[in-house]
């Protein structure tokens, strides 16, 4: 099984707290989606013989394209890659850019899912957040979602910013559930360099961000969407039965993709390959039939690493059979290291699984970091 992701590096607006790749100016948008058309050419070949299962555009702000656009671009797909039948097709959209007639072109143009930015229900949140919409938008959106023909839909929420105090954020849990929405993604605001968030508390316009509070959020989080009926099925996923995200569970799972546009980074025959973040370069570049992109060959270690990693994230944990196909130094590190987390109930083993308890989730990276091998 292999995915495509598409990254569109555009916003209308720069949130406070985002440090992907994107630029607020339009101007090379038409030369842009074209360079990524001719990218998809050039990668054709890259993953041979693999269907591909899930294709995903994200950003920035997909949402921005016009149908007819995005239409061009998975028809490129389409001609270039073997696309199973039962792919799962995201968009990423932004509440404020869905009405029903683009609902309508989306799906038929074959896009079967959405993951939607909502971030809050609260305006005071969605203006700190520098957000482009509002509450309003954001519930009248996922009606109109609902009645459409997206059964499949995620929305992301953000916990833990300044505005967000504990009762903005139980609310939100609420509103979402009430909702029925099928999908969420639930992040924790981290401070990125680079970003207006980092200057704003560099500057003391706000404090640090509250790790009490972000704890709080976290573990009221995990007690109210589990007696909602959610699966954390991932440290920040959560699902109602059968709408996991399959495009994000073939990253945690080893499986191989491809990342196309500005950006956008690939994992294929055990190599990375990241494209360059810059949208005049990019388009430079691909102009003369190259993709700017830099390569790494992983080591046994760094794909022992990452498989720690990615795996524990997850509610199924890693398999103890694959630690063991690792070179030996590996697995006798691992089955040193483990002992510790699991005396203190950090990690459990059950046969072939080892997992992180759903009580401990909240340390998973200071639990995955305690298990990497560095030479
Ligand atoms: S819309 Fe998304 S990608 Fe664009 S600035 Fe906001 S968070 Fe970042």
């Amino acid at each position: 099984m292999s995915g495509i992701y598409i990254h569109i590096p555009f916003c209308r607006k720069a949130c406070h707290y985002c440090d992907f790749h994107f630029s607020t100016s339009l101007s090379l948008k038409s030369e842009l989606l074209a360079c990524i058309e001719k990218e998809i050419e050039l990668q054709a070949g890259t993953i041979d013989n693999t269907k591909i299962e899930t294709i995903y555009f994200g950003g920035g702000t997909p949402s921005l394209l016009s149908a007819i656009e995005l239409e061009s671009i998975l028809n490129k797909i389409s001609h270039r890659f073997s696309i199973s039948t039962e792919a799962e097709i995201t968009l990423e959209a932004n509440p404020d850019d869905l009405d029903k007639a683009y609902l309508d072109e989306l799906a038929s143009i074959g896009f079967n899912r959405l993951s939607i930015g909502i971030q809050s229900f609260f305006d005071e949140d969605l203006q700190y957040m520098n957000r482009i919409h509002n509450s309003e938008e954001s519930i009248n959106c996922i009606r109109l979602v609902q009645e459409s023909q997206f059964d499949n839909f995620s929305v992301d929420l953000i916990f833990g910013g300044h505005t967000t105090n504990d009762e903005h954020w139980n609310k939100n849990l609420e509103k979402a559930s009430n909702l029925d929405i099928p999908h969420l993604s639930i992040y924790g605001l981290t401070v990125e360099p680079k970003t207006a968030l980092n200057h704003f508390i560099k500057s003391g316009k706000y404090p640090p961000l509250d790790d009490l509070k972000f704890g709080r959020q976290f573990s009221y989080t995990q007690a109210y969407l589990s007696s909602m009926g959610y699966e954390q099925y991932e440290v920040s996923n959560y699902s109602k039965k059968n709408y996991r995200s399959k495009h994000n569970s073939a990253y945690w799972s080893e499986k191989q993709y491809l990342g196309i546009g500005p950006s956008g980074h690939s994992f294929v025959n055990g190599a990375r390959f990241y494209n360059i973040s810059n949208n005049a370069k990019y388009v430079e570049a691909i102009k003369n039939s190259q993709i700017p992109q830099k390569k790494e060959i992983l080591s046994p270690t760094d794909l022992y690493n990452e498989y720690i990693m990615t795996r524990l994230r997850t509610i199924e944990g890693l398999r103890i059979s694959r630690i063991h196909s690792f070179p030996i130094f590996l697995k006798k590190y691992f089955e040193y290291a483990k002992e510790a987390l699991i005396e203190s109930n950090e990690l459990i083993q059950a046969e072939d699984q080892c997992y992180i308890p759903s009580d401990q989730r909240i340390f998973t990276d200071r639990i995955t970091q305690s298990l990497f091998y560095v030479a």
